[in-house]
């Protein structure tokens, strides 16, 4: 008998008729003798839905206590899926309770719409669990020390089914979504994509921190810290295949770097649509510039991510970095009215129309030249190269948008992800 937390996203719930399906599944693995923990998304669309809801009510609801109120609209479509999902477990004869965040307890600090989880109390789960029912816990959401409903970031609910995971000490954590794993990229972009039957952790880090939206990147950070053995697999294969074939299935996160057989020196592209690029033009090229600038912007609450300083002429230079698209026009605003007037900047410029392009690989530690094949492919496709970062394992580039699907299939390419596994 094994301790397994089953994750479910938006799609596998996205009807009572994937709903029955997945009570049919997780009955499945309940007869077969386990304990079960099931946490799902909401419906599919249902969070955007709630959250177009508050918009039209309050367009820009930035302050604390509309943040507050946006969590307490979001958290709802995860109660109305646990509470489906047990009444579908429970018509099937099989025992099943569902409970919110905040019954559970899933404790969070305070942080609106971007909580992180501080801890979990099982022993709820425990006592259900040993009466023999399924337990289901809500997904993306908790509750902080003052009793306020939090949300975890959108597609947190992978969040939530790794803390629980970690903090039962579970055997596995099954991530069932749409797709039947990790593959070399999304495979909406580039349908030659093809499955990894395991990726290291540091690899999948480094995918869902680039843009990789099949996992968030807080549950991959759990995963790590807790050690928790985790898999991505489809929740639409049919619902009564052998389990030991579905246990083997989809991608199995690894934690030993030299688990996997063949090591190829880039194993996926991630891309990332939600950045937008501002420069700081003709700045007094000092010390302390750098802080004046993205002292500011980090004062603002404002996450930079890639920062390029060009070489100075004549003592001026100019400053460029990305944020996420949702804050280009308010580090607009502040660039604009605070920043260049303090530093002495001659004007500022931006563009929201800009996205982010990543090779991935451990095997980048130990080949070189990889980079510089990303770059030779893409000025083969005439793609001009705004920005580059780089760390151990992966290469990123800021390029035009609208190159985005051009670049991710060239590269896909280029590092040979199109091809077949050797048999
Ligand atoms: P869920 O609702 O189950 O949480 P998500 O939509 O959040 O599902 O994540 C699954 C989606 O992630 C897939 O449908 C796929 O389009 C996308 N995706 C992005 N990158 C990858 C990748 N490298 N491998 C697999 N899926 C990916
Ligand atoms: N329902 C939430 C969202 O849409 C959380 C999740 O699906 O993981 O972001
Ligand atoms: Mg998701």
């Amino acid at each position: 008998m094994a301790l397994i937390v089953h994750k479910y996203g938006g799609t596998s719930m996205g009807s009572t008729e994937r709903i029955r399906s997945v009570a049919q599944r997780v009955a499945k693995w309940a007869r077969a003798g386990h304990q079960i923990v099931v946490v799902p998304s909401a419906m599919s669309g249902e969070t955007n839905r709630l959250l177009g809801l508050a918009k039209e009510l309050m367009p820009q609801a930035d302050s604390a206590e509309a943040q507050r109120e946006l969590d307490m609209i979001a958290a709802t479509g995860e109660q109305v899926s646990v509470g489906l999902l047990a009444l579908a477990l429970q018509a099937q004869g099989q025992g099943a309770v569902s409970y919110t965040g905040w019954q559970v307890p899933v404790k969070t600090d305070s942080a609106y719409t971007k909580a992180r989880i501080q801890s979990i109390d099982d022993a709820r789960i425990r006592a259900d669990l040993d009466a023999g029912r399924v337990v289901i816990v809500t997904g993306f959401q908790g509750i902080d020390s003052q009793g306020h409903i939090t949300t975890l970031g959108r597609g947190g609910s992978d969040t939530s089914a790794v803390a629980v995971a970690a903090a039962m000490k579970a055997d596995e954590c099954l991530i069932y979504t749409d797709v039947d794993g990790v593959y070399t990229t999304d495979p909406r972009i580039v349908p030659e994509a093809r499955r990894l039957a395991t990726i290291s952790f540091e690899e999948m880090l480094e995918m869902a921190s680039l843009g990789s939206k099949v996992l968030q990147i807080r549950s991959v950070e759990f995963a790590g810290k807790y050690r928790v053995p985790m898999r991505v697999l489809s929740s639409f294969t049919p619902w009564d295949i052998d389990i030991a074939e579905e246990a083997r299935s989809g991608t199995l996160i690894t934690f030993e770097e030299d688990e996997k057989m063949e090591q190829a020196v880039v194993s996926g592209i991630a891309f990332n649509r939600d950045e937008a690029k501002v420069t700081v033009l003709g700045v007094p090229d000092r010390p302390g510039i750098a802080y004046s600038i993205l002292g500011a912007v980090a004062e603002a609450n404002i996450d930079v991510d890639v920062i390029i300083q060009n070489v100075s002429h004549d003592g001026k230079t100019d400053f460029s970095f990305t944020v996420h698209r949702n804050d280009y026009h308010r580090v607009l605003d502040l660039l604009n009215n605070k920043v260049a007037p303090s530093t002495g900047a001659a004007s500022v410029t931006g563009d929201p129309k800009i996205c982010k392009v990543s090779i991935v690989g451990i095997g980048m530690k130990s080949h070189v030249g990889v980079a510089a094949r990303m770059f030779r492919t893409l000025s083969e496709e005439g793609i001009n190269i705004q920005m580059i970062s780089t760390s151990e394992i992966k290469t990123s580039v800021v390029i035009d948008e609208k190159y985005m699907e051009l670049a991710v299939r060239a590269l896909h390419k280029a590092f040979d992800l199109d091809a077949p596994l050797p048999a």
